[in-house]
């Protein structure tokens, strides 16, 4: 059984059960879920630390770098077209490094 407030699964054993004035039956694992949500009043999904708002924080990044791909993308293509002049640049490089190193052997 899971928690009506926090999502997370109730050990056997632990816990109340609420029956509610309106026929809902609410499902606590324990007095901290209960106060939150009956005393503070507050919602799981803006309370940081139940289940039902990290999936929503999850949903949120997922979304987000969502975005952060499509920028990237942009930023990969844009590198592409300036690569082929750092390639020679690199390549000079190891070069002299290469003739450094067969100076350096004999
Ligand atoms: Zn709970």
């Amino acid at each position: 059984m899971k928690c009506s407030f926090c999502g997370y699964e109730i050990e056997r054993g632990t816990g109340k059960i609420k029956f509610m004035k309106d026929e809902k039956v609410v499902h606590l694992c324990g007095t901290k879920c209960e106060k939150n949500m009956f005393k503070l009043r507050r919602i799981p999904r803006e309370t940081a630390w139940t289940a039902d708002y990290k999936a929503a924080k999850a949903m949120r990044m997922a979304t987000e770098q969502h975005k952060d791909h499509s920028n990237q993308k942009k930023a990969k293509s844009e590198v592409r077209k300036a690569k082929p002049e750092q390639k020679t640049q690199s390549r000079q490089s190891q070069a002299v490094h290469s003739s450094a190193v067969e100076s350096r052997a004999k």
